[in-house]
């Protein structure tokens, strides 16, 4: 019997190495894993496995989550020599995250080296923002060295961007949506017609909203104390802002949203509050970017799933128009609006795979033609 044609899908991150296979033809779930990764024999342990679970299939193409795609990449790459030395020079821009990314890449090519592979970022949705919503306000050199707001979730966001319109009418989805990716990482995309004008997170994923253990926009002065007057090292602040600030370090309970919606603690209450009202105060900024909201739509672990957390966001946007009906809403069905909501309301349930999967499909069996890269645009 032939083995099944697919597409290997890897989410390669620290902890852990998240695969799935889709069939080549219809994109349907096959088989997955998520193999959690502790040590570096750990690591091996899961790429052995993942050599094992290719074995029972024809595998058509890999696709990978990357990232961090610069300034260049607007679109999926198909992995040649020259795009995998890109990737590697973008680590200094995602030390944390891009050699994660990189790794299966180099290993999967020595074992199949005539699969192709494909790279998918999360920072490409973004690369329509016009430079108003790209650069900080620093001095130009360093702008112009690439300090920018490159923005992440891109693969979430252009997935919602492609199923609003089964969703939504079509005002609102060719129209001026917000979508809140609302998970352990936590970001916001202003779109218009599709595509992405503005987002919340910046040359980082530590920009933007408050997260699980994230801190989200701060005063940039706060770091500065820290390593100045208390004589912190570069990585002890570095700690505290990505790993024991957001609802971890406001509650000084969790990162985990469930477990603050159970608690009856006042500091797990706060940090819920002060969530919400950050993610309210990041839209109600968007809609500026916006020049008005047809729609709203909430996405991830959160967003998809914490009934509460909508209804508070919802309540601070009240006066934009933003009413959640409280049925719809706790049942997580996807249109929440009340009847009167001048701004209809989304819960949509994100799936990057599929994008991943989707993408990787376009461009090693339909040959769509190579995506067009812009070269760096002056800045
Ligand atoms: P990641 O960014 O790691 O992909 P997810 O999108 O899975 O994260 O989101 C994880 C977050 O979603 C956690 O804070 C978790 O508590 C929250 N979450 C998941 N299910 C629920 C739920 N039923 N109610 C409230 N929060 C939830």
């Amino acid at each position: 019997m032939s083995k099944p044609q697919a597409i290997l899908v890897i989410n390669a991150g620290s902890s852990s190495i998240k695969t799935k296979l889709y069939a080549a033809d219809d994109l349907r779930v096959l088989d997955g894993q998520k193999i959690e990764i502790t040590d570096e024999a750990g690591y091996d342990k899961a790429f052995a496995d993942i050599l094992d679970q290719m074995k029972r299939y024809d595998i058509v193409g890999v696709g990978h989550r990357v990232v961090h795609g610069g300034r260049d990449f607007n679109a999926p790459q198909v992995i040649t020599p020259e795009v995998l030395e890109a990737l590697e020079a973008l680590v200094p821009l995602a030390p944390l995250h891009q050699p994660h990314n990189i790794r299966p890449v180099e290993q999967i090519a020595r074992a199949y080296p005539n699969v192709p592979q494909v790279a998918c970022f999360d920072t490409s949705f973004h690369r329509t923002m016009p430079r108003l919503n790209e650069i900080y306000a620093i001095p130009r050199a360093l702008t112009d060295e690439g300090m920018i707001k490159y923005g992440f979730h891109g693969l979430s966001y252009e997935y919602i961007s492609s199923v609003l319109p089964e969703v939504a009418d079509e005002t609102a989805a060719k129209g001026r949506v917000i979508v809140a990716h609302l998970g352990n990482g936590a970001s916001m995309c202003a779109m218009k017609d599709g595509k992405s004008v503005a987002t919340s997170m910046g040359f980082t994923p530590l920009d933007g909203l408050m997260m699980g253990t994230r801190s989200g926009s701060i005063d940039p002065g706060l770091p500065l104390h820290l390593i100045e007057q208390k004589g912190m090292a570069p990585g002890q602040v570095s700690k505290i802002f990505q790993k024991e600030s957001g609802l971890k370090g406001v509650s000084g309970i969790s990162s985990d949203m469930r477990v603050l919606l159970q608690s009856s603690d006042p500091a797990a209450k706060e940090a819920v509050d002060l969530f919400c009202l950050q993610a309210a105060r990041q839209a109600a900024s968007l809609v500026v970017d916006l020049g008005g909201l047809d729609a709203l739509v909430f996405t991830a672990g959160i967003g998809e799933n914490a009934p509460e957390i909508r209804e508070k966001i919802c309540a601070h946007l009240a006066h934009l128009g933003v009413n959640t009906e409280s049925a719809p809403n706790s049942k997580n069905e996807t249109a929440i609006h009340a009847p009167g909501s001048k701004v209809p309301v989304y819960v949509i349930p994100t799936d990057e795979g599929l994008m991943i999967a989707r993408h990787t499909k376009a461009l090693v069996l339909d040959k769509t033609p190579a995506p067009v890269v812009t070269p760096s645009r002056k800045l």
